[in-house]
């Protein structure tokens, strides 16, 4: 059902109204209840379809290098005021990184000794400091040290503010957030309606929603990619991670291995949930690792991607976030939407086959306990000893991992969607039906050629894509 407008604020009526009107968005589909009322959020999976098509093609005409289905760069892009208007209060809020994070707050606050709230603009807030007596200097400081800006000398407030703004929006620093979280194509200029002022409700259980869907899939690559799954669950619950969060040094939807040597904590400023990036700083820190341990970062059905990344990162390190990050999240969700139809179309042999083919062999490591030093290197490892009653850690990998691979989402709200040649999906459904046949003989080398095959295309595509402008 479509709710209607009415109660909305006048002040954000007349917005939308605004916004439809503006070139900017012209050939935007949106449609109008028999009131004449903007449906400004849309439910149909075809117009939001409509909308992903537009937003590639302005993309495409005004040469921006977008991550397949995230336009929320795009929208920021094009908003012709780069104010957005609050639908429950009216209020007017930037939708640039300008609103001080809880943890900003408490440091402002302490430091000045004043009650600002989250959503007071930083620059009102740099005013009242002043308008308050403190000295400018102190204050200066306090941006510089706060935001790790390098040399501020010469420089004024408002090229300060941009400056502490990048850094939030674009190294995920947690210190400033946006006023209007960004929302499309649900939203016809992909801002949630409302503003952090009256966020409540609907939009948190929305996001739960989502976070629940990446804590699926996140489950999956873990149980799937390559890596000691038992050291990498042990060691991140061990003390050298009390208190802290733990985080993959290479993401594991980009097909990173979950090993206990490739696990870190979280910084205090770190956004928690990096959405899966990779960065050039990332790729040295795990080059790093990946030499001094000698254990492979990249799970099998991305290492000629990995190959080629590390040979080319360097000349080319504009594609690292972008293309390369991009390919690798493609090809992991072609692997994934394999090894599920190889589940579940297999004429009911399928789970049989990948038990044999991969989680048996995996499924090694639990027999042993590991101790670890301060970078989850193995330096002990006992072997567990047989007891009567107690279950059998490994058979309970197998049973966990066939139900994460039925858990997956076919609906990719958290990951991209399966993208294969014609002639890739034929020689998929050619194994499924062999394995279904319980001919099982060559599928294992068929499927393997097949993940190849797929990997070299998409390796051959990153060497061949145009570098984006920074
Ligand atoms: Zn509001």
């Amino acid at each position: 059902m479509e709710k209607t407008i009415r109660a909305w604020d006048s002040g954000f009526v007349e917005y939308m109204e605004e916004m439809v009107g503006h070139p900017n968005y012209k050939g935007m589909p949106i449609r109008r209840n028999a009131e004449g009322e903007l449906l400004w959020l849309t439910e149909l999976d075809s117009e939001s379809q409509e909308r992903l098509d537009w937003a590639q093609e302005k993309a495409d005409e005004l040469e921006m290098i977008v991550q397949p289905r995230e336009f929320a760069q795009l929208m920021r892009e094009i908003h012709p005021t780069k104010i957005h208007v609050c639908k429950v209060c009216g209020s007017r809020m930037s939708i640039y990184h300008h609103y001080p994070t809880k943890h900003l707050l408490k440091t402002l606050n302490k430091e000045f000794k004043q009650e600002f709230s989250e959503n007071d603009h930083i620059g009102d807030i740099w005013d009242k400091i002043l308008a308050n007596g403190e000295p400018k200097v102190w204050l200066r400081q306090f941006f510089q040290r706060t935001f790790g800006l390098s040399d501020i000398r010469g420089i004024g407030k408002n090229e300060i503010i941009t400056m502490c703004e990048k850094i939030c929006s674009e190294q995920s620093k947690r210190l400033l957030s946006p006023g209007a979280t960004t929302n499309f194509p649900r939203v016809f200029d992909g801002y949630q309606p409302e503003n952090r002022c009256c966020i409540a409700g609907d939009r948190a259980e929305h996001l739960s929603e989502t976070l629940g869907y990446i804590a699926i899939d996140q489950k999956t690559y873990k149980f799937w990619n390559d890596g000691n799954l038992h050291g990498a669950n042990a060691y991140s619950k061990s003390k050298h991670f009390e208190d802290k969060t733990v985080r993959h040094m290479g993401p594991v939807a980009l097909g990173f291995v979950h090993d206990p040597r490739y696990l870190r904590t979280v910084e205090d400023e770190e956004q928690p949930a990096i959405r899966n990036r990779l960065l050039v700083e990332d790729i040295e820190a795990i080059i790093q690792v990946e030499s001094s341990t000698g254990v492979p970062a990249m799970s099998w059905y991305s290492s000629e991607m990995w190959m080629h990344i590390k040979k080319n990162y360097m000349k080319n390190p504009q594609k690292v976030s972008t293309i390369y990050r991009n390919a690798l999240l493609q090809n992991s969700a072609n692997y994934f939407f394999i090894i599920k139809s190889i589940a579940e179309k297999s004429n009911g042999y399928g789970r049989d086959f990948l038990i044999d083919a991969f989680l048996d062999p995996k499924s090694e490591v639990f027999e042993f306990t590991y101790e670890f030093d301060a970078w989850g290197n193995i330096t002990e490892r006992i072997t567990i000893p047989y007891t009567k009653n107690g279950e059998d850690p490994a058979e309970r990998y197998v049973q966990e991992a066939l139900e994460a691979i039925g858990d997956y989402s076919e609906r990719a709200l958290s990951h991209l969607l399966p993208d294969m040649t014609y002639d890739e999906r034929f020689e998929l459904s050619r194994i499924c039906w062999k394995i279904g046949q319980q001919e099982p003989n060559g599928c294992q080398k068929a499927l393997s050629d097949l993940v190849i095959s797929i990997e070299k295309r998409l390796t051959q595509e990153m060497r061949t894509a145009k570098s984006p402008k920074v």
